[in-house]
């Protein structure tokens, strides 16, 4: 029997990983194949790193590799109001990033004494007398492993959390985005907000030669939502072609404290985007992931008798933090103060016009 069984190995699941190996004895499940080259699930992402998450790896003692950053690094963003035709730029200091390259590197950082299982899908789990049994599928074959602890790392749509909190609610929108072969001169780093279509906003970034275009839906007619919204952005001179791929996935936006659910007293953890924590205003949540495994690592590596007490304490300035950045909300979301901000110009830069 293992003491930890992690589900998922994004930034959450392989720090953990990562920080409990050789201490406690991990078993790791992930969607993803290991070889960076195979087909398989790759995280429908932005793939900016903020600099909180720049942080986070710093205390961790982390440096990045030049061979996960993306071409090229645009440290200002266009903004566009598409309903009142205003645009501005703001300094930004996103590190631009092959997402999947990203979650590999991290996973390849994860010491071998972690078993690790990856292209493979943990279907459910149940309680098995004073541990839990994992049921998860392999190259096709149904197997079983037994662990005292399960942490859901499983991202926006988690089973750990459908599980343990079937009738749990929080809000949450379908994120659509599609890649184009990018035609600019210096490259695309912009952001869309257009209420006609979505309360939240888009972005569009170049990777490589590639541009993602994507944005954030509530769920009814999401992929309606985006052609419209992809036509509006092309009306205002974004120059995209024929779309290469399309990806969706579900992304999180807590609204209040109880949005976030950190597992039970019965062994069951929850962290990252799984417990909820991304933030409400840009939807970054690689730094949340990154800090949230820290601290259960923390907890779990402390043998405190009240684990889940001791997370639930440990994570409290953590949500707090999360939280106020609702604060923030109204002068990005609410139309009048929004374009208030962007007529006045302040904090915004000018830059030289590109196509
Ligand atoms: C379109 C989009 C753009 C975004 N852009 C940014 C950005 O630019 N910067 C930023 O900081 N944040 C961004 N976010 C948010 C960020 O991607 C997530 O908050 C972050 O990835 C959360 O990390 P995580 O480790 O908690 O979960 P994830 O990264 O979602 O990882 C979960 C892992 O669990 C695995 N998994 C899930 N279910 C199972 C299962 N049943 N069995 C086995 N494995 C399983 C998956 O394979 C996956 O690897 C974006 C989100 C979306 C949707």
């Amino acid at each position: 029997m293992k003491d930890v069984a992690i589900i998922g190995l994004g930034p959450a699941g392989a720090t953990l990983a990562r920080l409990l190996a050789g201490m406690l004895d991990v078993v790791a499940f992930d969607k993803k194949a290991a070889d960076p080259d195979a087909a398989g699930f790759r995280k429908p992402c932005g793939g900016l790193l903020a600099e909180d998450a720049q942080r986070s790896l710093s205390r961790q003692g982390l440096t990045l590799p030049k061979s996960v950053l993306a071409d090229p690094q645009i440290f200002e963003v266009r903004t566009l109001d598409l309903c009142r035709r205003l645009e501005r730029c703001y300094r930004r200091f996103y590190i631009n990033m092959d997402r999947h390259k990203f979650d590999l590197w991290l996973q390849s950082l994860v010491p071998a004494t972690v078993e690790i299982h990856n292209a493979c899908t943990v279907k459910f789990f149940e309680r098995a007398d004073d541990a839990w049994r994992i049921h998860y599928y392999e190259n096709g074959e149904k197997k079983t492993i037994e662990a005292r602890y399960i942490v859901g790392a499983d991202g926006a749509a988690s089973l750990v959390r459908r599980t343990i909190a079937p009738d749990h609610k929080i809000r949450s929108y379908n994120a659509v985005q599609q890649w184009f072969k990018d035609e600019s001169a210096r490259g695309l780093y912009a952001c869309f907000f257009d209420e006609r279509l979505s309360d939240c906003y888009g972005w569009a970034v170049s990777k490589d030669g590639r541009v993602v275009f994507g944005a954030a839906f509530p769920p009814k007619n999401s992929k309606q939502a985006y052609d419209t919204l992809l036509a509006r952005a092309r009306e205002a001179g974004f120059s995209l072609g024929e779309p290469l791929a399309t990806e969706a996935c579900q992304v999180l936006r807590p609204e209040r404290m109880d949005d976030f659910v950190l597992g039970n007293d019965d062994g069951v953890f929850l962290i990252g985007e799984a417990a909820g924590f991304i933030s409400p205003s840009s939807l970054e949540g690689m730094s949340y992931a990154l800090d949230s495994a820290e601290i259960l690592a923390g907890t779990l590596l402390r043998e405190n008798a009240d684990l889940f007490e001791d997370y639930k304490k440990s994570t409290l300035k953590l949500r707090l933090k999360l939280l106020s950045k609702i604060l923030k909300n109204p002068f990005m979301y609410n139309p009048v103060l929004r374009s208030f901000v962007m007529k006045s110009g302040i904090a915004s830069i000018a830059v030289p016009a590109r196509k």
